[in-house]
């Protein structure tokens, strides 16, 4: 068997390039030989040619083995280079040597072109692979120094990306990482030939990529379009030759990245590159998606505890305010029940009655505020009330029993419709009576004359009470307010009606803890309606 060589002979002699050729025949090698006598042909032929070996005569009359091995070192070349004369003697060979020629013969002993021929292809060779190595740790280092800069995993993405197109010589770059649940793979970032697989997504088991993350090994095809695993086979495009490499760290496979090209077949030491700055990769992405699952965690929970302090701000205001309202309602019927004392003790007896009848309204109203403050502070105390399953109907029917005389003695009609075969709402009785009472003694209270009227039915898995009366109706004014602490209306805080303002804050409270909601329609003049909803319980 022969071995091709490309051999670049400087010589003047034709008599000695057929001798050189043939001893290289003889020597096994298939020598495809060029002959050059000048610089500017050998520089010609550097230039345009890849070289095995270089065999230059000594002393030539136009150009010299040293002013060639000078030459090929100013091209910055690394060829072996060996000096065959007739008429060296041993100081111009030492000399050669020292000016980087690999060996000399003389012309008269070619026995010993063959071996040196042998000798210096095998050192070029570890040479060549020498610096293959060299550059292979020096790209992997600048890897994982450009790594170091990125922030995010996918500023690191955008520097392997272009990391590995220095490296080697791709058109085409893709990498696919495991979501967090771990479900599918993302193409979190594509480019070249392949951008237009950005965004895609595969699951864990699917095509090439699903197999190589299986088995994390390394895939590698010189012709995609014959393997018929891919899960889109529509997405290859013309990048032909491509590597898939599994991004493993921990023994875990997190993704895996994709290198391709037109034709040119992935050589050996490109894989090996391709391997090494995987495991660089792997290692650095994982470390950047956990720091940034943790900040994403960190951001979170600052909102969640912000969003508690606010609220926590917020009731303490709405504390200080309920404080200063209660002081503020408080000392109203206070002062005024001091002021009848007195005028009790000092004044004329024939206004004792009227002094006494004004006392006691202002205990009622004093009694009332109080027992309503109980009831809020109860509500806020968050104890749990015992839920049970209520006839809605019945707790209805307790209230308007107990109102209606009350109803009857202001000259007013009041009517119920209740819906037979009610279904049962989840519920405490007696926050169910406070809410009921309220309303409808509210509809007795704001009514001068007509009727007030007391409904139930079921509505789309909701039970509806409803409570109607052609009263003094509520101002459009007051309407936002009607369910904050203290607020009355601004007509009825002008009259003598009596009221404290929390009925209705203590009713929406209630009917919240119910699951429940509560909306109110007036017109002033007119009348109102309060609609309250509860959840029907599911029967059986
Ligand atoms: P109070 O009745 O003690 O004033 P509420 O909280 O029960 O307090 O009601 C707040 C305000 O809503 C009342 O002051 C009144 O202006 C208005 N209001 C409530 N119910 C009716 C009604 N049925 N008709 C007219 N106004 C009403």
């Amino acid at each position: 068997m022969t071995i091709p060589l490309c051999t670049l002979i400087i010589e003047d002699s034709e008599d000695d390039v057929i001798l050189l050729t043939r001893a290289l025949r003889l020597g096994g090698y298939d020598a495809d030989v060029l002959r050059v006598e000048t610089p500017e042909d050998m520089q010609a032929a550097l230039l345009s040619e890849t070289w095995d070996i270089i065999i230059s005569d000594y002393s030539m009359p136009r150009f010299s083995g040293l002013a060639a091995l000078a030459l090929m070192k100013e091209l910055q070349l690394e060829i072996p280079f060996i000096i065959v004369s007739g008429t060296i003697g041993e100081a111009l060979a030492v000399e050669a040597m020292r000016s980087g020629a690999h060996d000399y013969l003389m012309k008269d002993n070619l026995a010993r072109l063959i071996p040196a021929i042998e000798r210096e292809l095998h050192e070029a060779k570890i040479r060549e692979e020498r610096r293959q190595r060299e550059q292979e740790i020096e790209a992997i280092a600048s890897i994982s120094t450009h790594l170091r800069e990125a922030v995010t995993h996918m500023d690191m993405l955008e520097i392997l990306q272009a990391q590995l197109q220095n490296l080697v010589n791709v058109e085409a770059v893709a990498f696919l990482l495991k979501d967090m649940q771990e479900d599918f793979l993302q193409v979190e970032l594509a480019s070249g030939r392949w951008e237009n697989w950005q965004g895609q997504t595969i699951h864990l088991h699917e095509g090439v990529t699903g197999a190589v993350i299986q088995s994390q090994t390394i895939y590698v095809n010189p012709n995609l379009h014959d393997d018929q695993l891919f899960a889109h086979p529509e997405l290859i495009s013309d990048a032909q030759s491509a590597v898939c490499v599994p991004l493993i760290t921990h023994e875990e496979a997190i993704g895996a990245f994709w290198v391709g090209r037109a034709s040119q077949k992935f050589t050996d030491n490109e894989v090996r590159v391709l391997s090494a700055a995987s495991n660089i990769a792997a290692n650095a992405l994982q470390r950047a998606r956990i720091l940034e699952t943790l900040e994403q965690r960190v951001i979170e929970r600052t909102a969640e505890l912000q969003a508690l302090n606010d609220r926590l701000t917020e009731l303490d205001k709405l504390k200080s305010k309920f404080v200063s309202d209660v002081s503020h309602e408080l000392r109203t019927p206070v002062t005024s029940l001091a002021v009848y004392l007195d005028l009790l003790k000092t004044g004329s007896m024939d206004k004792q009655r009227q002094y006494i009848e004004i006392l006691q309204n202002q205990v009622t109203r004093l009694s009332n505020l109080v027992e309503n403050i109980l009831d809020l502070s109860r509500l806020e105390a968050d104890v749990a009330k015992p839920m049970e399953p209520i006839q809605f109907n019945d707790v209805v029917l307790d209230v308007v029993l107990d109102l209606t005389p009350v109803a009857e003695r202001r000259g007013l009609q009041f009517t119920y419709i209740l819906e037979p075969q009610l279904a049962r709402i989840e519920g405490n009785y007696d926050q169910l009576i406070e809410v009921i009472t309220n309303l409808v003694g509210n509809a007795i209270n704001y009514t001068m004359e007509g009727h007030v009227q007391v409904k139930t039915c079921a509505a789309n898995g909701m039970i509806e009470f409803v409570v109607e009366d052609t009263g003094l109706g509520i101002g459009r004014a007051d309407l936002p307010h009607l369910f904050e602490r203290f607020y009355r209306g601004q007509r009825v805080g002008q009259s003598t009606i009596p009221g404290t303002g929390l009925g209705l804050s203590i009713v929406r409270e209630i009917v919240e803890q119910h699951n429940g909601s509560i909306r109110v329609e007036s017109e002033e003049g007119v009348g109102s309606r309060f609609i309250v909803e509860f959840p029907a319980m599911v029967s059986g």
